[in-house]
């Protein structure tokens, strides 16, 4: 995006990427379809050390903008929950719309190279050296990313770039990012592997209601995946199996009507049977509604609405969708993504600390920053 807008301004543009094939990312996102935006963007979305740097970025190209390019390139999407866009045929799309827009306006894209060196020799002059040979340029834009999935070529250069020129770094970590659990929890919820429960999971005072996913590793789906971004090693995570229904309600209403009536019988009206009997006491679940005391039925709604897990990790950068923190953005300007201290050195998209909730986000912030330091460079 940043290579497109500034060789509109006539600017010659270089982009240097040690792949062999350029936007890895886009082709793998979205399950292939890359959620490319989100019809509702705001910093709120957002989670950084500076939550009002997006805010520029994000108002000068938005949402609509990137939609209008779609549209433009007739790329057929769809919107599925929460806003959430998507390509309804293949990722490609949106990479072939930003390597043509790239080629028609006489961008180069360099593969397979390596970046050796990086030198500032002057004012609007760096010097990189790289596998290949030695380059100059007026401007040096770093936009490759976190650390977020190795495989896909993500790599810590741009940390050791800012390392370079003194710029402070907020400490990174993975996010969007499946839980691993504590051996215990492991083995007690293995045999839920596959079930996906529509929950309210919350931590640190943030809360997303969508599917949490039982999985052989610990626990993922995608509210788990959003919480993730918020969690610190040693939090617990609350989640409400149940989030429509007042459970203590449901019960006593039913020993009114149905005291014959087993537990399980009731629960397995809002929850699967493997998951109940994991979580309740088998003696508990085949007493009859009549019998069980009000602490009883307490107990239950609070087993099943007030989940305490304390995960014992993350799957870490192996599997996360976005790397949390990154280059400081109080060392960059909001409007055009240059380095306070470094003229002519720019940092956009997720290797700053910017990062973006599931659904789109994250797209579209390496769009609008990508686009803001295009105007600049
Ligand atoms: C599996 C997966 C699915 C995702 N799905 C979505 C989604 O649907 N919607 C969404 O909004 N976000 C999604 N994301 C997040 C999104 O892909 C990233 O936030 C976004 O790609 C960041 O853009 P970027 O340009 O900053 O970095 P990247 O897209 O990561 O690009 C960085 C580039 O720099 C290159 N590079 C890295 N290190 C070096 C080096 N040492 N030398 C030379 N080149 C280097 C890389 O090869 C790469 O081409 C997903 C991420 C993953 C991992």
């Amino acid at each position: 995006m940043c290579a497109i807008e500034a060789a509109k301004r006539g600017r010659k543009v270089l982009v240097l990427d040690h792949a062999n094939k350029a936007g890895k990312k886009i082709l793998m996102s979205g399950g292939g379809r890359c959620n490319f935006t989100n019809y509702d963007v705001t910093a709120d979305n957002y989670i950084s050390q500076n939550p009002h740097f997006c805010k520029s970025a994000l108002s000068r190209f938005t949402q609509w903008d990137f939609i209008a390019m779609v549209e433009k390139h007739k790329i057929p999407y769809h919107e599925r929950s929460h806003g959430e866009l998507f390509c309804d045929d293949s990722a490609k799309d949106i990479l072939n719309m930003l390597l043509s827009e790239s080629e028609q306006l006489g961008v180069h894209i360099k593969l397979n190279t390596q970046i050796e060196t990086i030198k500032k020799i002057a004012e609007k002059n760096f010097q990189i050296k790289t596998s290949k040979e030695k380059l100059n340029c007026e401007s040096l834009v770093v936009a490759c990313g976190g650390l977020s999935i190795p495989k896909m070529c993500a790599s810590p250069l741009g940390y050791k770039i800012a390392e370079q020129f003194d710029l402070n770094i907020i400490p990174t970590s993975a996010g969007l990012v499946p839980f691993t659990l504590q051996p215990e929890d492991k083995e007690r919820f293995s045999t839920l592997s596959g079930i996906a429960i529509d929950s309210l999971v919350s931590c640190n005072n943030q809360s997303f209601r969508e599917n949490i996913l039982f999985t052989h590793r610990g626990l993922s789906g995608p509210a788990i995946l959003q919480i993730s971004s918020y969690w610190k090693p040693g939090n617990a995570v609350f989640i409400n199996l149940l989030p429509d229904v007042d459970l203590v309600e449901i019960l006593n209403a039913s020993r009114e009507k149905q005291p014959q009536r087993q537990l399980n019988t009731e629960l397995i009206k809002y929850l699967p049977k493997r998951l109940i009997s994991v979580f309740i006491d088998n003696q508990l679940l085949s007493k009859t509604l009549q019998t069980l005391s009000q602490k009883e039925i307490e107990a239950v709604a609070n087993t099943l609405q007030q989940w305490q897990i304390k995960p014992n990790g993350t799957e870490g950068y192996r599997t996360a969708e976005v790397t949390i923190g990154g280059i400081d953005c109080n060392e960059v300007s909001s409007k055009t993504m240059e380095s306070k201290k470094v003229m002519g050195l720019y940092f956009i998209g997720e290797v700053l600390d910017v990062t973006g909730w599931l659904g789109g986000y994250n797209f579209q912030w390496a769009w609008s920053s990508g686009w803001c330091a295009g105007q600049y460079v």
